[in-house]
């Protein structure tokens, strides 16, 4: 059993209403070799779908309800909020990663937001919804952008975003901003090479960490 499940009520921080929901309660150590975007390998890939829920009540979506909200309750019917941010053809726990990123960039938490964009993502490449999961990626590419300081100091964003943007289809600014690029760690230093040969090739698939030339399967 790779990890442990339990159906509990939580209170919403938002409206007060009472709703019940899965949460993971233990899980055995990750296995494998992940995706160069720290996706786990199975049997925990479908973890991210219980890193997210809605209250039925008022929409409000977090990773817990009874965790406090930035957001005025009216945010919650906002256009913006309803639409998914605009991206269309979602649903279920990918649109509420979605509307969980969109209540991180109200609270101006860019990296909790970049990463609920990419956790949609992956929902969505499940559910092979490439046009969306690309969507999702483009929202986390303009977070980083938009908000420069966030990451300023952060190499792990900075890589990740190698992978983000090469998979949704940015090939020449791969290139452009990672060719050549030396990181403090070999590794990061050895997937911004490899992300780079990829983007040149238009590959815009996913890939394993041990694909990377010099790094081995552990
Ligand atoms: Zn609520």
């Amino acid at each position: 059993m790779p990890f442990i499940t339990e159906t509990r009520d939580f209170v919403c921080s938002v409206c007060g209403a009472s709703s019940e929901h899965t949460i993971i309660t233990e899980t055995d150590p990750p296995q494998g070799v992940p995706d160069i975007d720290l996706r786990p390998a199975e049997p925990h890939r479908g973890y991210v779908s219980y890193w997210v829920m809605e209250c039925p009540e008022c929409g409000y979506c977090n990773a817990m309800l009874d965790m406090p909200a930035d957001i005025d309750r009216e945010y919650l019917s906002s256009k913006e909020y309803l639409s998914n941010g605009g991206i269309k053809d979602i649903s279920g726990k990918a649109a509420e990663m979605v509307k969980k990123a969109l209540i991180c960039v109200k609270g101006h938490s860019y990296k909790e937001a970049v990463q609920s964009y990419l956790y949609a993502a992956w929902l969505l490449d499940d559910e092979n919804a490439e046009k969306q999961a690309k969507a999702c990626r483009t929202a986390a590419v303009k977070i980083f952008d938009g908000h420069p300081a966030a990451f300023k100091n952060d190499p792990n964003f900075h890589i990740l975003m190698a992978d983000i943007l090469r998979r949704s289809g940015e090939f020449s600014r791969v290139v452009r901003d990672y060719e050549g690029k030396a990181y403090r760690s070999q590794l990061m230093t050895a997937i911004a090479f490899f992300e780079v040969n990829l983007a040149a090739k238009g590959d815009s698939a996913a890939h394993r960490a041990d694909e990377i030339p010099g790094v081995s399967a552990k």
